[in-house]
């Protein structure tokens, strides 16, 4: 269905190539940055991936680096003030991000401190808050899940207000999305699973969200496909090459999609719990998507019957009906073999979450941004119903 108006504006500039992140010097010369900030995360850093990566920096002309590696799982605050800090350190022109969701939004984050100024990112959160373009950002994805390396969204926890704050902006899609599978190689099989349901989750709510339109559609459906065709082989696999890269790609066109279309009902969830109660973005999506796609059926159903096919199902002489809950079913059918495969916890008491937190979790469902693209309106009592199914 084609809406009355949508638009579709994407600057970033995406490579795709295995070790491609080891030397992209052609792209540093024409972006002409000499002194670059380099965010990554401790564990990374310890990997021994980030070393190669810097030292084919050079190659592209950047005479001058500072690394700051300390970002939490969930992006924080202080690492964004702390990133900014070791930037200034010597007037980086331009900064490197290279990890999972958590470091490309500490790094978007952190530029908007670097290029506009201010003591507290926070003051620039929400939507079309920023005045003039940051500095350039590379980003390169470790994870195979955000997608947030073609996204103008950063999403930073307040760690003293236990909420997670949105950042909104066209300035905050990054100039360059370099996708080396290599390096999502080493991800063990829970973090590929969590982190590739995360994509799926992307790809199902931006085709049913208000503000779907048939270019988020194409990216979606075609996302939703790959995830199906190669995301349990990663995780069986995870030397496996050419499932690595599908999935990387997949995460990459689901990132379009929600950018684009935007989330729903799932996200306001997921994003409530992983502020509640810690849990991994990648991990409360997986556990709450079924249960969102119930939540959505009478408006949704529709749209799970196509995304029933992308996900194998025949639905082939099925009554709408009846395909859509195939879909949601093929949804479960795909997590318990990711429970099977690695231990994926497809409950929240699994996942940590006390059932004496889930009202609270319902009310910030309710005020999550997401909510106001989900397309059926989210209302606290039957969010919370939601939670206890999905407890
Ligand atoms: P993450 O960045 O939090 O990383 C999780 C863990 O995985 C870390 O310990 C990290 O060191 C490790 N890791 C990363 N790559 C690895 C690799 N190749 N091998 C081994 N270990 C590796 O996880 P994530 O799921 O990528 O990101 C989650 C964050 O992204 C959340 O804060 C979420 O809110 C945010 N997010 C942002 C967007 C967006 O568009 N900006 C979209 C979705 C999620």
């Amino acid at each position: 269905m084609v809406p009355d108006f949508f638009q579709f504006y994407f600057p970033t500039k995406v490579l795709f190539q295995a070790g491609l992140s080891r030397d992209f010097s052609n792209e540093l010369s024409l972006l002409g940055v000499s002194r670059m900030l380099v965010i990554t995360d401790s564990h990374l850093l310890k990997s021994g991936m980030i070393e190669p990566i810097v030292e084919g920096l050079k190659l592209g002309g950047v005479e001058k680096t500072v690394l700051f590696s300390d970002v939490p799982p969930n992006s924080e605050l202080t690492a964004v003030k702390k990133a900014c800090e070791k930037g200034m350190e010597i007037e980086a022109e331009g900064i490197l991000a290279v990890g999972g969701g958590s470091v490309m939004d500490t790094a978007k984050a952190a530029d908007i401190l670097l290029t506009l100024g201010g003591d507290l990112v926070q003051d620039y959160s929400g939507a079309h808050t920023l005045t003039s373009p940051l500095k350039p950002l590379i980003a390169v994805p470790t994870t195979a899940g955000t997608g947030s390396e073609v996204t103008q969204v950063a999403v930073i926890l307040d760690e003293s207000n236990g909420v997670k704050l949105s950042f909104l902006d066209r300035y905050l899609y990054p100039t360059i999305a370099i996708l080396d599978p290599e390096l999502t190689l080493s991800m063990p099989p829970k973090l590929t699973a969590m982190t590739g349901m995360d994509a799926l989750t992307h790809a199902i709510e931006a085709s049913t969200s208000l503000e779907a339109n048939p270019y988020s559609d194409a990216f979606s459906m075609k996302a939703i496909r790959m995830i199906k065709d190669h995301l349990a082989k990663a995780v069986q696999t995870g030397s496996d090459l050419k499932a690595r890269s599908n999935m990387l790609v997949a995460s990459n066109l689901a990132g379009v999609a929600f950018d684009h279309a935007m989330v729903g009902v799932v996200h306001s969830m997921s994003h409530s719990v992983g502020a509640v109660a810690h849990v991994p973005h990648g991990m409360a999506n997986s556990i709450l998507l079924p249960w969102g796609m119930e939540y959505n059926f009478d408006v949704a159903k529709e749209r799970y019957s196509d995304v029933g096919k992308r996900l194998g199902v025949k639905t082939q002489g099925m009554a709408v009906d009846e395909a859509a809950r195939a879909a949601i079913e093929e949804v479960r059918a795909l997590r318990a073999e990711l429970k099977r495969a690695c231990g994926l916890p497809d409950r929240l008491g699994e996942a940590g979450v006390k059932e004496s937190d889930l009202p609270k979790i319902a009310q910030l469902s309710v005020e999550d941004g997401s909510s106001f693209y989900n397309p059926r309106e989210v209302v606290e009592a039957e969010v919370l119903e939601t939670l206890k199914r999905a407890y």
